[in-house]
């Protein structure tokens, strides 16, 4: 299917939406997930269009994957947590929801259990406190 540029995600890279964001990047944009799985769910997102990872151009695949490893390691510092997931659905059949490449970041613990997928939608202020705190972590990554 082709890739459609009225989806919402296209619309926050546009400005046309707002999002609480976290970081970007020359290739990407990562913001806060508004439904939020675990404290500090964040997804990233490439600025070049595609509908999801089997029609994404493999170069912006590599670049989109550089800038994940760094907001992941900068998630789980964040929260002090002890995984983190990554999770990124094709197509319907498989949960996709929303028609552009995203990667979602959610911090886990052995013990918690997630939220559902497409859940209660979080107060913006927590949104913005968990950002903050993820920049901050961003800011203080060490090198790989
Ligand atoms: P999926 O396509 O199934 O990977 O899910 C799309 C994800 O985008 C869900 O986790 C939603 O909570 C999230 N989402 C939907 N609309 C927005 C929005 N405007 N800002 C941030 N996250 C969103």
């Amino acid at each position: 299917m082709a890739y459609d540029p009225s989806n919402i995600f296209a619309k926050i890279l546009r400005g046309e939406i707002p999002a609480i964001k976290v970081y970007e990047s020359a290739q990407t944009l990562t913001f806060m997930d508004i439904m939020p799985r675990a404290d500090g769910h964040v997804l990233v997102i490439p600025k070049a269009a595609s509908r999801n990872l089997l029609d994404a151009d493999p170069a912006i695949l590599g670049a989109m994957m550089a800038d994940v490893q760094k907001v992941a390691r900068a998630v789980k510092a964040a929260f002090a947590a002890e995984g983190v997931m990554l999770v990124q659905y094709n197509e319907t059949a498989a949960g996709q929801t929303v028609f552009h490449l995203h990667m979602h970041i959610i911090p886990r613990f052995a013990d918690v259990a997630l939220r559902p997928h497409g859940g209660a939608m979080a107060k913006p202020e927590a949104l913005g406190e968990h950002a903050a705190k993820i920049r901050k972590a961003l800011a203080e990554l060490p090198e790989v």
